[in-house]
């Protein structure tokens, strides 16, 4: 994954013209924490973890970045995604820097009130580091609103009531109306933005969508709900298509009583892994990392790609989608309506005041047809692809904004 995140970078730094030592430097975390986490388990075993924060970069303002509870997490892994967290706040311009952590547990497995007293030992061991003016964390895999109300009640404790500590809080503690739908919405403005530019239209798409989460299922109802046909959806446990379109509130709801697509009677089952190379205009992997790699990218028959998902694409086959002149909205840009409706919340709560859902989707819509069209702009400028191009704007802004701060008379491109 750290692999994966500097070859973008790189790429971008090789357009600008960066020296090694500016890469390094815009590379490395400002930050980065590791926490020994011990608690009592409700049936009184000692449980034993280790709790992650990597903050990466504050030059454009507080470090921002989700907290995901899985056994994979590690340093390494928190870097990358901290690394990406600067970009994305970056492309979408808000006032963010980048952070990422979380801790290498497996919650499917533990009680909830061990989570319980497990989240809040992490608050505590780095209440010290985080806060709403130097690193406010959010969701990402395995966490949720609800765990998000946990740490703001943990670290109210000891600074006083601070709704803006964290952002993907439920809404009757401070969270922002349409926080939940926001990314799968985001990865609908950029899909709008990239089928004006080649002319098409959302009734004449066929989408295929992998992963049926928070991410997946809202971008794939956003979508239907414009007029293009959702024909394949996999997610963990199968594949399901109706080549007529798949009723996706339907399925919604099928998920929710069964824990996933597999066994929904208004379908065909087929095997999840053949969702990448399904016969479609549009492919939106929302679910894993590599999910596009060297062994089915030939197969790949949609034109355009949506990243709902950190890093679906490895270098290789990003290089060859490329080549063969497919339309990659990156993860840095696709999946950002997340992180700026977070933001929104964020603002609501330093402010005590609060948006109603149509004030938060319309400057949603308007910070995601800008970044498209900022991004879009460097890609013809520079002649490169989107994803470069974002990484061009973002470390261009996150440059610029260090640069600003400190005298410093340098000879970078910023
Ligand atoms: P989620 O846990 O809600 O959903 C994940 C989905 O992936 C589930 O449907 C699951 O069944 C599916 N999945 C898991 N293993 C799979 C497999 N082997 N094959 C096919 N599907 C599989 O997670 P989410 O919040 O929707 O996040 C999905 C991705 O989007 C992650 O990469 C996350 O980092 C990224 N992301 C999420 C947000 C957000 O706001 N939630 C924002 C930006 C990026």
């Amino acid at each position: 994954m750290l692999t994966e995140s500097h070859f973008y970078f790189n790429k971008a730094a090789d357009v600008l013209g960066l020296s090694k030592k500016i890469r390094e430097i815009l590379l490395t975390p400002l930050r980065s924490i590791k926490a020994e986490l011990t608690i009592e388990s409700e049936t009184g075993e000692l449980l034993h973890y280790i709790g992650y924060r990597v903050q990466h970069n504050n030059a454009r303002g507080p470090m921002k970045g989700g907290l995901r509870f899985h056994p994979s997490v590690d340093e390494d892994h928190a870097t990358a995604l901290a690394n990406l967290m600067t970009w994305k706040t970056a492309v979408v311009d808000v006032p963010f820097g980048g952070a990422k952590g979380g801790i290498n547990c497996d919650p499917n497995s533990m009680s909830e009130k061990d989570l319980y007293m497990l989240t809040r030992r992490f608050v505590e061991q780095m209440k010290d580091v985080i806060g709403p003016t130097t690193d406010i964390p959010a969701p990402d895999v395995n966490t949720n609103a609800r765990i998000m109300g946990w740490i703001m009640d943990e670290y109210s404790k000891y600074e006083g009531f601070s709704p803006a500590i964290v952002t993907g809080k439920p809404i009757h503690l401070f969270g922002s109306e349409g926080r939940e739908e926001a990314t799968g919405r985001g990865v609908m403005y950029v899909l709008a933005e990239a089928l004006k530019e080649k002319s098409w239209r959302f009734p004449d798409m066929l989408v295929a969508v992998q992963g049926f989460g928070n991410v997946g299922s809202n971008a794939a109802r956003l979508i239907a709900e414009q007029g293009a046909k959702i024909v394949a959806v996999a997610d963990h446990t199968g594949g399901i298509s109706n080549s007529n379109g798949l009723d996706i509130p339907a399925l919604i709801q099928w998920v929710k009583e069964h824990g996933g697509v597999k066994g929904f009677p208004e379908g065909e089952a087929f095997n999840g892994l053949d969702i990448i190379t399904w016969d479609v205009d549009v492919l939106i992997p929302a679910a894993l990392e590599d999910a596009i790699n060297q062994e089915n990218v030939d197969g790949i028959k949609a034109k355009i790609i949506v990243e709902g998902a950190n890093g679906p694409t490895s270098p290789e086959a990003n290089e060859i989608l490329t080549e063969k002149g497919v339309l990659i909205i990156p993860d840095i840009l696709a999946n950002a309506g997340g992180v700026t409706v977070s933001y929104f919340e964020w603002a609501q709560n330093i402010q005590q005041f609060r948006w109603d859902l149509d004030r938060v989707n319309k400057e949603l819509s308007k910070v995601m047809h800008k970044a498209y069209k900022a991004v879009r702009q460097v890609a013809s400028d520079k002649n490169i692809d989107m994803r470069t191009a974002a990484f061009v704007l973002a470390i261009q802004r996150v440059g610029a904004a260090a640069l600003a701060r400190v005298s410093i008379k340098s000879e970078i491109p910023f």
